[in-house]
């Protein structure tokens, strides 16, 4: 993807999503707009079920929704065939969710480099490709072991070098941190820092800790469907300074 500096990369305007559920509606998004710029670091705060989860899945392709227009790198999603999505998915994002947790019976290499496989890169290629990514996030060495054998830290670790392993130009974070004790949250939030430094990808983390938010360079706050208020990171800092804690 060529984008030039400050380039819009994220662009959300008015996206509404209802969940029907058959016997309920539940209007998880209520007109969202967002832009996020190339390089820049987004958190997503908010109580639990004002709508983070769906936004990230709308915003990454993962879910449809019901009106508004969501542009990546200058690309409507909204109406690109699903084939075409999930290939774009595939080359421009990578995902550090919950849900996309790592395979036990897999070594640290071999979950790393299973998105390039699937997408059909040759595994001899994919094995220097997945050994690059270990080596960024610091893990080369424990390249051989599986899940069971590394610490949570190592895991969250694995799962970071899996989203990176095709160089994404947007990374979608939900929780990363939220299983971790603080000083491995930490660690986490250094890694990141680091890799959007380096590498200037767009990264959008939803989280419940305002000390993660604090390393992004904006947060998102939401209510109910809709976003309230957006504070720069010296904002989050003082919010920090003042006493405040986890939402
Ligand atoms: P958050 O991530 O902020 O906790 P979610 O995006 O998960 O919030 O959920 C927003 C709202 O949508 C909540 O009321 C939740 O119960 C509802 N919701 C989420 N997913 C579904 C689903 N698959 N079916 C029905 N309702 C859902």
């Amino acid at each position: 993807m060529t984008v030039s500096p400050n380039e819009t990369v994220i662009d959300a305007r008015d996206v509404v999503k209802t969940y029907d559920t058959g016997t309920v509606q539940v209007q998880a998004l209520r007109g969202v707009t967002l832009t996020v710029a190339r390089g820049e670091m987004v958190a997503i705060m908010g109580p639990s079920g004002c709508g983070k989860t769906t936004l990230l899945n709308c915003l990454s392709g993962l879910d449809e929704f019901d009106s508004g227009a969501v542009y990546i790198a200058g690309q409507d999603i909204t109406h690109m065939p699903d084939d075409r999505k999930t290939e774009f998915r595939a080359r421009e994002m990578g995902f550090v969710f919950q849900t996309y947790n790592l395979l036990p019976v897999l070594s640290a290499v071999e979950n790393v480099e299973l998105p390039l496989i699937v997408s059909g890169v040759r595994p001899k290629v994919a094995r220097e490709m997945a050994l690059e990514a270990l080596d960024r996030v610091h893990l080369r060495q424990w390249a051989n072991q599986r899940p069971a054998q590394l610490s949570g830290g190592q895991r969250q670790r694995v799962t970071i070098a899996r989203a990176l392993v095709n160089r994404p130009s947007i990374v979608w974070a939900d929780e990363p941190t939220g299983a971790l004790d603080s000083k491995t949250a930490n660690e986490i939030m250094d890694l990141i820092v680091e890799l959007n430094a380096a590498e200037r990808q767009t990264c959008v983390i939803v989280t419940h800790d305002p000390k993660v938010a604090a390393r992004c360079h904006r947060t998102i706050h939401m209510e109910d469907g809709v976003i309230v208020r957006q504070d720069s990171r010296e904002q989050m800092l003082a919010f920090i300074a003042s006493g405040g804690g986890a939402e």
